[in-house]
């Protein structure tokens, strides 16, 4: 039987209702259970692949190729269960879904109004998990009171009632100000959230409170007795230094054995959370402490980077290191000597990007990290700069560029028309549109044995996700490794580089896909354990 939990979020936005969502799914997953997370995001967009990632921060990829919000990242992260197309929606995808059938005519006779047709097709998305795990986690993206999460409440309401209280919770998150003038944490905003919820037919039976510093025994019963609910349902969920405490402190104020009560499910005396507690004990405790510089565009919105940030702090919880982070912005390198935004740092990574801006200023950050023998981690557009690094300053050719950028000389890096996924041939050309179009989801790759690549998968196939519309041309091998510069790693046609690295360097790799979609805190990603491990080395030699 798959019980479902419903997560929606009062007063502001931002309260962290994702990895609230994904922190209650490893706790239940701790107990036994199988757990999967899904998310109803109620903007416009199809997806949110086209949206800048100064915007909604950044865009998660699965396997089977979907570009979701960035929320099914902390799921997985925290799961460890892989996220699927089919665990996120949005408005625009709901409702071009009842648009196309309405032109196919399968509604004949009927006017498509918002209830039953919208509302219907959100229940079906749900719907389609049934049977698929234990308890089903739904969060609902935005703000209760919001007009576009209207449907969605809508939904759930109907689903909760279809499927029985037996079978459905509802669980608010809200927020307690706290408001220095009076020294007081305020639960006026909880009450009135839970108000709007209750005025929609939903009434939530556990109140998940964030707050900055410790909320009074008597001001959580006081939300009890204004939002009727038990004692034990209001948990006060306080700020933390690292979000992979979360588990552990919502553990410690019972929030999974309130959904246990909740249902009436006989719980666990002693649960065992030691995997968790070894992960905070090593983030908090570090033996040593590296930094990192990333050369990126998107430096100042911290959740643009989500997964790579995770992904360095995973390696240094695999090396016992403490990660700084230090972003630099491209554009300043364009302009300034790397040596003053660079000589601190221990490692060099260019993560993925778009557009032409900036990518001087990463392509300056390459040479500076290859030249000096800093290690190099390149991801996707840090792979693509890399090359054009070498083929320019190494091969001597000279107007290496990307089409990315328009058109240029020697076209080192264009785009891909055409390629095999899972046997098929796609296709695509500079008319097609933007969205969901690029190389997506994961491919398998074919690395060179005895590689450093390889060396550091301990694995000479591997599968990773992409999110690309450029790729390197083969056709550049030769001039390439003559340089030193090897293609290690090769799609199984052989025709598309996914990895190259130098070989007379202590840690220069570069791969065309995103290894941070898939690193964890209890398993480190294998690139981002050996590069922080490299970055450790370096850090002892100045
Ligand atoms: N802009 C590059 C491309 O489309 C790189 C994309 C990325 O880094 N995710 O190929």
């Amino acid at each position: 039987m798959t019980r479902y939990i419903f997560i929606t979020g009062g007063v502001v936005s931002s309260l962290g209702k994702g990895l609230g969502s994904a922190a209650l799914g490893a706790l239940l997953q701790a107990r036994g259970y199988k757990v999967r997370l899904c998310k109803l995001d109620p903007y416009l967009n199809v997806d949110p692949g086209t949206m800048s990632p100064f915007q909604h921060g950044e865009v998660y990829v699965t396997d089977d190729g979907a570009e979701t919000d960035l929320d099914l990242g902390h799921y997985e992260r925290f799961t460890g269960v892989p996220a699927k197309a089919m665990d996120n929606t949005t408005t625009g995808r709901i409702y071009t879904s009842v648009l196309q059938r309405e032109r196919r005519g399968d509604y004949l006779g009927a006017t498509i109004q918002v209830i039953p047709h919208i509302t219907n097709e959100i229940q079906d998305f749900i719907r389609e998990k049934d049977g698929s795990a234990d308890f089903v986690l739904c969060e609902v993206g935005g703000t209760v009171g919001d007009i576009e999460s209207l449907p969605f409440l809508e939904a759930i309401r109907q689903f909760g009632n279809e499927v029985g209280q037996e079978r459905s919770l509802f669980l608010h998150v809200t927020l307690l100000p706290y408001i220095p003038a009076a020294g007081e944490l305020k639960t006026k905003p909880t009450q009135h959230s839970v108000k709007e919820l209750m005025s929609y037919g939903i009434r939530p039976k556990i109140l998940l409170c964030r707050a900055d510093r410790e909320i009074a025994k008597e001001e959580l019963s006081k939300i009890a007795l204004f939002c009727n609910l038990e004692d034990n349902k209001v948990i006060p969920a306080l700020d933390v230094s690292s979000i992979y405490e979360v588990p552990l402190t919502y553990h410690a104020e019972g929030l999974d054995t309130a959904v246990m009560d909740y249902f009436g499910i006989d719980d666990v005396e002693n649960l065992d959370l030691s995997i968790w507690e070894d992960i905070v004990k090593r983030v908090k405790e570090p033996e040593s402490t590296v930094r990192i510089g990333i050369v990126g565009k998107y430096t100042n919105l911290a959740d643009s980077y989500k997964s790579l940030n995770e992904s360095l702090i995973h390696g240094g919880i695999a090396n016992n290191a403490k990660v700084e982070l230090k972003f630099i912005e491209a554009e300043d390198l364009e302009t300034g000597d790397p040596v003053d935004y660079l000589k601190d740092v221990h490692g060099v990574l260019v993560p993925g990007g778009f557009g032409d801006r900036g990518s001087e200023g990463k392509i300056k950050a390459v040479q500076f990290a290859r030249e000096r023998k800093i290690p190099y981690f390149g991801i996707c557009f840090g792979m693509q700069m890399a090359v054009i690094e070498t083929a320019r300053n190494l091969c001597g050719i000279k107007g290496a560029s990307s089409t990315e950028f328009g058109p240029c000389e020697t076209p080192i890096v264009a785009m891909i028309s055409e390629w095999v996924k899972d046997g098929k041939i796609e296709m695509r050309d500079e008319n097609t549109d933007k969205g969901g179009t690029m190389r997506l989801g994961a491919y398998p790759a074919i690395l060179t044995p005895g590689s450093k690549v390889a060396e550091a998968y301990g694995a000479e196939e591997i599968s990773e996700r992409h999110r690309h519309r450029y790729e390197v041309d083969m056709d550049f091998k030769e001039q390439l490794e003559a340089q030193g510069m090897k293609i290690s790693g090769v799609s199984p046609d052989g025709q598309l580089p996914e990895i190259v690295e130098i070989e007379d360097h202590p840690w220069f790799i570069a791969v065309q896909f995103h290894p941070e979609l898939k690193s964890k805190p209890f398993d480190p990603h294998p690139l981002f354990v050996s590069y922080i491990k490299a970055a450790l080395e370096q850090s002892r030699l100045v």
